[in-house]
C-alpha cells in the first residue's frame, strides 16, 4: 500500500441533501404545485406538465433560477420561489422528511475519520435551515451552503463546492475534494470544481444513466455506501 501523503487524502465532502442525505418523498414537487397555483398555472393543464418536465429536469438547481427561466419575470419569479419555500417549509415542519438511512451514520463515520463534510442545497437558506432543524442536525456538519452563500448561481456551477474549498481550507487541492448528489446538476457541479470523486446516488431524482452521463465517476446505491468508496480510493 502506498503510503498517503496529506495531498492524496480525500479530506473534503460536500454533500446535497435532498435525495442524497435527506428523503423529502417528492415535496419539491408538490411544493412546486403550490407555487404554480400561486402564479397562476392551472394543475392539469399542459403549461403545468411542462413546467413541472423542467422542475424535474433541473433537480438541484438554485430553485430561483428554476423560477425565473419558468416565469421569466423576476417579479413573477420571487412570488414563486416564496410560495415554493413557504409551502416546503410547512410541508418540513409537518415532519415530511427524514434522513436518507445510513446518512448520518456515514457523515459520522466521515467527520471521525478526519474529514470535513459540508451540506449543500440549492434551496435558500431558510428551507435549509429548517430541514436541519427538523433533522436535529444543525451542529452535524462544519458549514452548510446555499446558492447565495455563493455568490447565487448554484448548481451546475461549482459556486459551492468551491465555497467550501475556499472556507474550510479542509484540504490543499481540488483533487481531494468529494462530492456526492443525487443529481445531473450535482455531477456537473462536481466535475466542474475539479472533485476526484463525483459519486452519484440512486435516492433521488436522477438515475444512473444520467448521473454517469453527466460526469459521475462513481453511482453508488446511497451516501451510505460513500465512506466506503473513499477508503478504498485512498488504499
Ligand atoms: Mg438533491
Amino acid at each position: 500500500m502506498k503510503k498517503l501523503t496529506n495531498t492524496d487524502k480525500l479530506n473534503l465532502v460536500v454533500l446535497d441533501m435532498a435525495g442524497t442525505t435527506v428523503a423529502d418523498g417528492g415535496l419539491v414537487e408538490q411544493a412546486f404545485g403550490a407555487a404554480a397555483r400561486r402564479l397562476g398555472v392551472a394543475p392539469g393543464s399542459a403549461d403545468h406538465a411542462e413546467k413541472l418536465a423542467y422542475v424535474r429536469a433541473t433537480m438541484g438547481e438554485s430553485k430561483i433560477s428554476v423560477f425565473r427561466h419558468l416565469f421569466g419575470d423576476e417579479s413573477k419569479a420571487q412570488q414563486a420561489n416564496l410560495a415554493f419555500e413557504e409551502a416546503y417549509g410547512e410541508l418540513v415542519d409537518g415532519g415530511r422528511i427524514a434522513p436518507v438511512p445510513g446518512a448520518r451514520a456515514a457523515i459520522e463515520r466521515l467527520t471521525g475519520e478526519g474529514r470535513t463534510v459540508v451540506l449543500s442545497t440549492g434551496f435558500a437558506r431558510t428551507t435549509q435551515d429548517a430541514i436541519l432543524a427538523a433533522l436535529g442536525w444543525r451542529d452535524l456538519v462544519a458549514l452548510t451552503l446555499c446558492p447565495a452563500d455563493a455568490g447565487g448561481r448554484g448548481r451546475p456551477y461549482p459556486d459551492m463546492v468551491l465555497a467550501a474549498f475556499l472556507r474550510t481550507g479542509a484540504v490543499d487541492g481540488v483533487q481531494q475534494i468529494v462530492v456526492a448528489g443525487d443529481t445531473s446538476y450535482d455531477m456537473l457541479s462536481g466535475v466542474r470544481s475539479g472533485a476526484g470523486i463525483v459519486a452519484g446516488v440512486l435516492t433521488g431524482a436522477h438515475d444512473k444513466e444520467q448521473l454517469q452521463r453527466n460526469g459521475a465517476t462513481h453511482v453508488l446505491g446511497s451516501v451510505a455506501e460513500l465512506p466506503d468508496l473513499i477508503a478504498r480510493a485512498e488504499a
